[in-house]
Parts: structure tokens; C-alpha cells; sequence
């Protein structure tokens, strides 16, 4: 439960300590150790109010109720999702305001509730921002990324996070010694990365077309590339070829340096014939335009960023039908391409540190955003990780 302090119940008052001087030793420790407890009983989280309002505030630290875990945050990073809710003051899947902020974490088990038999005080963890139920009608489907139920847990810039039962359950990971926690908070986007990877059947061999070089962008090239599969980039920014060669592109074409960009990208696939399967990590209607210019006949399209409500395009139809072409969007993960990712994440080949690009402090994190806004599209971040217990050195 998220309490404010002024909703909280009164801490317990120690009412022994004259009244058995036998014991008034014990009674004082206990008095020190309340006194303890009294001190870790707020946290500063980040809140956000409403459009572009976020705002620092003392809390109460989260309880684990049985089957819930609390959880220090190490490290959370900042996502594009965060930065769309923040501009649009909600988010349609997840809380409305006032609402603890952010979803991608990893951290230390500070508080095991009943029950929890799978992790101990001072587990590293990592936990998903949701889990199903496995129960409705798109779990059943094996579709659990669209479960009518999805369970979504946030408030990640913040010293302490609780883990839902259902979460604890089924999304959250032990992180090997040796992995940072800021690293291991990769787990979740990379999820959906994953997934999206999947759906459109991109195989070792086959050439890939990635339209946009954002945080999603540049996971698709890298994971793409480590599956044997030759990644064309195109990018609006001149600094992001560097960015998307780093992260595997083969060829980077960049927007506008070109004058048409679907001719020039289709000339470097092989004869011209289009790339095997694209992805839209843009969620622009002339990036979904382009995307199935790009692919060859017979090829696959994955719209995978996510437009405003009431977006509409234009695609040739003929095309479309003459050309056998798949359309497919994805959203969101599943425990178990979470879990694939977490391998990704965790065996070494996955250049995690690269898409870390600063670090703040808790404090920090409603200036972030703020500046996050101002520098819009043109910011040369990838992710910065934000480290409630202070930024190490
Ligand atoms: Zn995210
Ligand atoms: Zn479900």
C-alpha cells in the first residue's frame, strides 16, 4: 500500500521503559532499535500529479502483506514510456494521478513477506513492471501480454518498492553476483524487445530494417544482430549512426541526407528486392508508411511503436495482397520473454553498459524530466539510471 505519511498509522509508543526497572536496560534497546525502525519508515519517492507535474515527496516505506516482497531500489531507469506519461499526465494501462512514478528497477530484498519461500533478505532481484493472471481468456491463448488482468506495479524512483504477490510470483528474477543492478533493469524493455523479435520471425541470415535509433531501436539492432540477422538502420540524427553501428547496424541510413528514404534504403538490401522484415520503433504514420515500402514480397512488418489514439495511415492495398505481406504490431512482454531477455541480459554479450548514458541521483529525477521534455527528440541519451541510494562512483 502506498500510504502518505499523514495516512499512516501512529508508530508505536514505548510505554515499558519506567515501568519495569528490572528491565529497562532490554526496554531502552528496543526503544533505540523503534527509533531505528521510526527513521526508515519514510522514503522519498518521485509522484506524478498530472501532466509534466512530478514531485518529491516524503512516503511511508512500503509493508509486504504475505507473498509480497520489498524491495531497495539500486538502480531505475528512465524509459521512453515514463517520459510519455509524464507529458500526458497518465498512462491508460497503468494508474492514474497521483501516482508513484517509473518502472524499470532492480534491487536488494529488504523485506520478505509470509509465505515468500523463492527469496531472502538481501537477494538481488529484478521485477517486472506487471505479470497476468493466467487465467483469462488471453493468458489461455498464450497471450499473456494482452491479458485482460495485467497486473502493473510502478514507482521505481524511489528508495523502497513493493512487489505484488502475483509479481513476486511469476516476474521477478535473482540477478547473478557479478551483473550491476542497472544493468539487470534492462530486463524489462529488452522484454519487449524480445517479443516483438519473435512476432515477426526474423531468423539468422535474414536482413532487418530498423526505422528509429530510440532506446527500443537500438535493442532491436543489437539483439537482432546477436541472432545472426544483418540490421540496415535508419535514423533521423547524424550522431545516431555512430549510436546504431555501435549496437550492430551493418548499413545506417540517415533520413535526412537522403531524398527519398524508402528507394535509398531498398537499394541496400540485396538486388534491391527489400528487407526480410522491418521495424517501426518510430510510431510515426510516415515511419509505418515506410516500413511496408521496405520489405520485400512475401516479407513482415512489425509496427512496434505505439501511436496516439485515432492515428490513421495510408498503405497500398495491392501492394499489401500482390506482395503476401504480414502486418503485425506487439505489445508488451511475457514472463517468458522476460526471462529471455534476463539471459541476454545476464550472459555477457549484451553491451548493457552502452545503453546506460548517464546517472542521477534521486533528487534529480523531476529536473531530468523536465529536461527530457525541452531536449524532445534531440537528446543523445539512451537511458539514464537513477540510483535512489546514491550515485556511485
Ligand atoms: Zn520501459
Ligand atoms: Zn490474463
Amino acid at each position: 500500500m502506498w500510504l502518505r505519511l499523514s495516512d499512516a498509522a501512529p508508530q508505536p509508543t514505548i510505554a515499558c521503559i519506567w515501568k519495569d526497572s528490572g528491565r529497562q536496560g532490554k526496554c531502552i534497546e528496543r526503544a533505540r532499535n523503534e527509533k531505528i525502525e521510526e527513521m526508515i519508515s519514510e522514503m522519498t519517492a518521485a509522484v506524478l500529479y498530472g501532466k509534466e507535474d512530478l514531485r518529491l515527496e516524503r512516503v511511508a516505506v512500503p509493508q509486504a502483506e504475505p507473498g509480497e516482497l520489498v524491495v531497495r531500489v539500486g538502480a531505475a531507469l528512465t524509459c521512453g514510456t515514463d517520459l510519455k506519461v509524464y507529458r500526458r499526465g497518465y498512462h491508460a494501462m497503468m494508474l492514474k494521478p497521483p501516482m508513484p512514478f517509473g518502472h524499470e528497477f532492480a534491487g536488494v530484498v529488504a523485506e520478505v513477506g509470509a509465505g515468500v519461500t523463492a527469496f531472502r533478505e538481501g537477494d538481488r532481484v529484478v521485477a517486472m513492471n506487471s505479470a497476468p493472471c493466467d487465467a483469462c481468456f488471453f493468458c489461455r491463448h498464450g497471450q499473456q501480454n494482452l491479458c485482460e488482468n495485467l497486473l502493473f506495479n510502478n514507482g521505481t524512483y524511489a528508495e523502497f518498492i513493493r512487489i505484488p504477490a502475483r509479481i513476486v510470483e511469476k516476474n521477478t528474477l535473482l540477478v547473478p553476483d557479478g551483473v550491476a543492478l542497472e544493468h539487470a533493469a534492462l530486463t524489462e524493455p529488452l522484454a519487449c524487445v524480445v517479443r516483438g523479435l519473435e512476432e515477426s520471425g526474423a531468423k539468422a541470415g535474414d536482413t532487418m530494417v530498423v526505422i528509429g535509433a530510440g532506446p527500443i531501436g537500438l535493442m532491436f539492432m543489437h539483439v537482432a544482430e546477436l541472432t545472426g540477422v544483418t540490421v540496415i538502420a535508419v535514423v533521423k540524427r547524424e550522431d545516431q549512426i555512430a549510436t546504431a553501428t555501435l549496437f550492430g547496424a551493418t548499413k545506417v541510413l540517415q533520413v535526412e541526407a537522403v531524398e527519398d528514404v524508402v528507394e535509398a534504403t531498398r537499394a541496400l538490401t540485396s538486388e534491391g528486392r527489400g528487407a526480410d522484415v522491418v521495424i517501426d520503433a518510430v510510431a510515426s504514420p510516415a515511419a509505418w508508411e515506410w516500413a511496408v515500402d521496405m520489405v520485400r514480397k512475401g516479407g513482415a512488418v512489425n509496427f512496434f511503436g505505439g501511436p496516439p489514439r485515432g492515428t490513421k495511415v495510408q498503405l497500398d492495398t495491392n501492394r499489401l495482397h500482390y506482395g503476401d505481406i504480414t502486418l503485425k504490431a506487439s505489445f508488451h512482454h511475457t514472463p517468458a520473454t522476460c526471462r529471455t531477455a534476463f539471459g541476454l541480459v545476464t550472459n555477457g554479450r549484451f553491451k548493457c553498459a552502452e545503453y546506460i548514458t548517464g546517472r542521477a541521483g534521486l533528487d534529480e529525477v523531476p529536473g531530468l524530466f523536465a529536461r527530457m521534455m525541452s531536449r524532445g527528440g534531440g537528446s543523445r541519451e539512451i537511458k539514464t539510471a537513477v540510483f535512489p541510494g546514491g550515485v556511485p562512483r
